[in-house]
């Protein structure tokens, strides 16, 4: 088996590959971080679609109680204008009763229209010429409108009409006061809540969106889902009530302390009445079709990414072989195989290369010329396979006494070789010749036909300065010279001679 290569340079270990799989890396996550952002945008957008449809929809349950309620309120306005005038109040009961209430007020969800005195008593219905008995003193719309000159029109909390079969009811009134301004009484309507429920029912919001009426004091009017038990409710202490009354309107996300769903709350506090309306859609509905998307896109992308970054492994595991065994090969056809180092080829390329250096530089150059003394001798006694051991030992001793990678060392043919010292003078080759020499002596390999009694070698140095001008064929010829003197002086030595 060839001894390792010493002096034949490795090539490094191919980056293609390793760049290779690293840049398909780059690329995956480049793809995948760009899915991800346009994912991320589409959850942004889902959530600002839904924002925007529960503005609509708070619009519209706003614009239809808002116009509803100014009716009543002209009416009741109506009423309160018409008791003030002796010519009305002068009519039979009857007529009078036409005069007053107006037809408007004969719409869907509405109670009658009540006149009721200053003690709680009705006195006038809009529906009965013969009004009730019915006191309503107890009620929040008769006490702040008594209580309150300045009321104006009062909504008031939700109740259960005694009248109406305990219809869930508010109701609008307005104070009547004498000409002195003291308390005569209220004109009343009460509004079933049956309206509102209707209202909101046809409001599209998803399978668990909610829209609530609320009173700016907190007690909850409607809420859909309907649940009889929220009406009337007051919810002014709710961490969500807190921000209804912070702005004209708004929206922001919490978790509802009704069913623990996590919501996207729109509010609006109506200009003209004392309400508000709250438009909420839980998240799981706004995102339900995004997550369905993203969940398709997502999983599609990491296995497309994870695919692709598997493919560019085993391509680039495939390419790093295929480089290791080409750079292999050529690592072989730039060896020489007995002894492992630069053979004949790579060594005029390395003359070259070295000589064009040394020329541009303007540095000295050296070269040593080492030939095995009495070498067909020892194949004869031996044997060539000793021989080719021989060599081998002496080619590496040559390997080891070198400075490495500076200088090279190759094998020039049979038992010769060549070392090739780039900035080196003369004095530092010789030198190095001898280190040389006296490795191989010491290796002490048996010659008895060597007049040493082992193997030896004879090594002949020559310089190259930058004031010579001349080719480095030259300079081999030279350290041939002095090989050549070396042998003649005995062998076994070092002998230099000028280019
Ligand atoms: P000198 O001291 O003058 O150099 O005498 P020498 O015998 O070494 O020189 P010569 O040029 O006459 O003989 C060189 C011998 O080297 C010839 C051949 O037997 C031997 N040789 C050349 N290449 C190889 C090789 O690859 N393997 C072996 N075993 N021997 C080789
Ligand atoms: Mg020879
Ligand atoms: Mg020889």
């Amino acid at each position: 088996m060839p001894p390792a290569p010493t002096q034949a340079k490795l090539l490094k270990g191919p980056t293609g590959p390793r760049a290779f799989f690293f840049g398909s890396l780059l690329v995956a996550f480049v793809m995948a971080s760009l899915c991800a952002t346009v994912l991320y945008q589409s959850r942004h957008d889902a959530l600002e679609r839904a924002r925007e449809n529960s503005r609509n929809v708070a619009l519209i349950a706003e614009r239809d109680i808002e116009r509803n309620f100014e009716l009543y309120a002209l009416s009741l306005q109506a009423v309160v204008d018409g008791l003030g005038s002796a010519d009305v109040m002068a009519l039979p009961a009857h007529l009078r009763g036409q005069l007053l209430f107006d037809r408007a007020i004969t719409a869907q969800y509405l109670g009658s229209m009540l006149v009721v005195d200053a003690a709680g008593n009705v006195i006038m219905d809009s529906a009965d010429d013969t009004p009730s008995k019915d006191n309503f003193a107890d009620r929040d719309y008769f006490q702040v409108q008594r209580d309150d000159p300045n009321a104006g029109l009062y909504v008031s909390a939700p109740f259960r009409s005694r009248s109406r079969d305990g219809a869930q009811s508010i109701a609008l009134s307005r104070r009547l006061s004498h000409p002195d301004g003291s308390f005569a009484g209220i004109v009343m309507i009460a509004i079933n809540l049956d309206y509102f429920h209707q209202l909101f029912a046809g409001l599209s919001l998803g399978p668990h969106g909610a829209i609530s009426l609320i009173a700016q004091d907190g007690t909850m009017i409607m809420r859909q889902p309907y649940d009889p038990a929220v009406i009337g409710r007051n919810i002014s202490k709710a961490s969500t009530f807190r921000h209804f009354r912070s702005a004209t309107e708004g929206s922001f996300s919490d978790t509802s302390s009704i069913d623990g769903v996590r919501r996207m709350y729109f509010f609006r506090n109506f200009p003209k009445l004392p309400l508000i309306i709250m438009v909420a859609e839980a998240e799981p509905d706004i995102y339900a079709a995004w997550r369905r998307r993203a969940l398709t896109i997502g999983s599609l992308m990491a296995t497309f990414a994870i695919g692709f970054v598997v493919l560019s492994f085993v391509l680039g595991t495939q390419l790093r072989r295929r480089m290791q065994a080409e750079s292999e090969l050529q690592l072989l056809a730039r060896t020489d195989s007995l002894t492992g180092l630069h053979n004949r080829r790579t060594l005029g390329d390395i003359l070259e290369q070295e000589w064009r250096r040394a020329k541009r530089t303007r540095s000295v150059f050296s070269l040593l010329f080492v030939d095995i003394d009495r070498f067909k001798a020892y194949n004869d006694k031996y044997g060539h396979q000793a021989g080719d051991d021989a060599l081998a030992a002496v080619a590496r001793c040559i390997g080891e006494n070198i400075r490495q990678p500076v200088d090279t060392a190759a094998r020039y043919g049979g038992e010769e070789f060549i070392v090739v010292l780039p900035d080196t003078r003369l004095d530092g080759a010789c030198a190095i010749a001898e280190n040389i020499r006296m490795a191989i002596s010491e290796l002490d390999i048996e010659h008895s036909d060597s007049e040493y009694g082992h193997v030896t070698a004879s090594i002949g140095s020559a310089s190259w300065t930058p004031e010579q001008d001349i080719d480095v064929t030259q300079v081999i010829k030279a350290a041939d010279r002095a090989l050549y003197d070396a042998k003649a002086q005995g062998r076994n030595r070092v002998a230099t001679c000028t280019a």
